[in-house]
C-alpha cells in the first residue's frame, strides 16, 4: 500500500524539470496537475516563466497534458494559457484521466509521469494509472483550499514514510 503513496521523485519546484532532468529519467510525456503545481491555488493564471517553461519543454519535444480535479472553465482558462490539452473535473486518484490523456498523446506509461503537489490524488493517480510520479512542491504553498487543510495532515506522515523509505 505504502509503495502507491510513494512518489518517484521529489522536487520542490516545477521549473526544475528541465529537458536534461526528464531526459535522464527517459519522461517523454509530462501529465501536469494545475493548482499548487502549475501556479498557487488562490492565483487565477500561471506566470510568465511558467509559460516559458512550458515552452521550452515542449521544444524539447516533450509531450504536455494537464490533468486536474478543478473545474472546466477554470481549468480551460489556465490551458489556453499554456496552449495545452486538458481534463478537468478529472476525479484523481482514479486513473482514467491518465488513460484518456495516454491514449490523446499516444505516449506510453513507461516513459510518462504525472507531476502534481498532492499525495493522496496525484502520486495515488500516478501509481494506480501506471506512469511514474513526481511530487512537487509538498507542502506547497499556504493558500489551498479548505480540503488541502484537512489532508494535509494525513498527507505529512505519508511525506515522512516517502522520505524515510527512499
Ligand atoms: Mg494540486
Amino acid at each position: 500500500m505504502a509503495g502507491l503513496l510513494r512518489p518517484d521523485w521529489v522536487i520542490p519546484d516545477i521549473q526544475q524539470l528541465d529537458p536534461a532532468f526528464l531526459r535522464q529519467r527517459e519522461i517523454t510525456t509530462l501529465l501536469i496537475d494545475v493548482d499548487g503545481t502549475l501556479k498557487t491555488y488562490r492565483s487565477r493564471n500561471v506566470d510568465q516563466q511558467v509559460i516559458a517553461w512550458a515552452e521550452e519543454l515542449r521544444r524539447a519535444g516533450v509531450r504536455l497534458f494537464l490533468i486536474s480535479n478543478g473545474r472546466h472553465s477554470r481549468i480551460a482558462l489556465i490551458a489556453s494559457q499554456l496552449g495545452l490539452p486538458y481534463i478537468a473535473r478529472a476525479c484523481k486518484p482514479f486513473p482514467f484521466a491518465c488513460w484518456r490523456a495516454l491514449k490523446h498523446l499516444g505516449g506510453n506509461k513507461k516513459s510518462t509521469a504525472l507531476v502534481g503537489d498532492q499525495i493522496l490524488t496525484d502520486v495515488l493517480a500516478a501509481k494506480l494509472a501506471g506512469v511514474k510520479s513526481i511530487l512537487v512542491g509538498f507542502p506547497g504553498p499556504n493558500d489551498g483550499p479548505w480540503w488541502a487543510w484537512l489532508i494535509r495532515p494525513l498527507e505529512f506522515p505519508l511525506y515522512r514514510l516517502t522520505k524515510t523509505r527512499k
